[in-house]
């Protein structure tokens, strides 16, 4: 019987997220023996115009190349599942769509002529149906595993939309915010990271992006009773998910706000 095939397709990112297939270390032997990767250059394989069942999709829409070569990835895919803060949400270098690309670009490279982009970088589902999105900045293995068999048993895959905050106390970890007074972003970010950070000691920064149904106002207060200013608060908004809609929105009204 034909095996399933899958592809792992890079776009604008630092290739973090591709890396949780390679740490699945002795199961990928076993995955191999069920699918044909058929695409995955960090791996070897490499024919990215090849059909196949599903097609994981690393990295952002940055340049015109990538707009044009997505649409072909779509057609040639049955499952499309994106994986990291860049594909699902534009990544940090969404921080561009924020400012003037180009006047970035000539204070920043001494030939910006040469250099072919976009002025914004963008989630892969803002230019094609993505089936899935796994959040995350990286990704992790369990993730991806996780899609990956259900996808292959024919059932659509899932992933909690509990937040951070939930996944810690479950965890039993001590919450930074309470006994450290740390502005941990657990209580809007969404989780998937086995509340990670507070493991060790430290506050969430939201890597995994904004949870389903987060009150960010009331959160802002909250960061403020801390002691935080609005230009502190903005900016843990507008970090690794700026482009995330609900914390985009939030930060932004931070930033615009007019001061007393
Ligand atoms: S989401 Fe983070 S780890 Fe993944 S490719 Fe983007 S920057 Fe790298
Ligand atoms: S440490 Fe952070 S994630 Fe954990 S309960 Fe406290 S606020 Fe929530
Ligand atoms: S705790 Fe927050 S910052 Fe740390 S890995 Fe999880 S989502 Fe990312």
């Amino acid at each position: 019987m034909e095996k399933p095939r899958i592809a792992i397709h890079k776009f604008t990112s630092c290739d973090g997220c591709q890396l949780a297939f390679l740490h699945l270390g002795e199961d990928l032997l076993d995955l191999a023996e069920k699918v044909d990767i058929v695409h995955f250059v960090e791996m070897g394989p490499i024919n990215p115009l090849a059909k196949v069942d599903v097609a994981y999709i690393e990295g952002s829409i940055s340049t015109p190349e990538e707009k044009e070569r997505i649409q072909h990835i779509r057609t040639n895919s049955r499952y499309v599942i994106t994986i990291g803060a860049c594909a699902t949400a534009g990544g940090i270098q969404a921080l561009r769509n924020l400012g003037n690309t180009q006047e970035w670009m000539k204070a920043i490279y001494a030939t910006p002529d040469t250099i072919s982009t976009l002025n914004t970088s963008t989630a892969i589902s803002d230019h094609i149906k993505v089936d899935f999105e796994i959040y995350g900045c990286p990704v992790n293995t369990q993730q991806i595993l996780a899609s990956l068999l259900s996808v292959l048993n024919k059932v659509n895959p899932t992933a909690s939309k509990d937040k951070v905050c939930l996944e810690c106390k479950r965890l039993g970890y001590t919450c930074v915010m309470v006994t450290k007074g740390e502005p941990c972003m657990g209580p809007v970010t969404h989780t998937g990271c086995g509340a990670l950070c507070p493991s060790v000691g430290r506050a969430c920064y939201a890597c995994y992006g904004p949870a389903e149904n987060t009150n960010t106002a009331s959160f802002t207060q909250w960061l403020s009773s801390l002691g935080l200013s609005d230009a502190e608060i903005a900016r843990r908004f507008l970090f690794i998910q700026n482009n995330a809609p609900a914390f985009k929105e939030a930060g932004l009204k931070l930033r615009t706000k007019k001061k007393p």
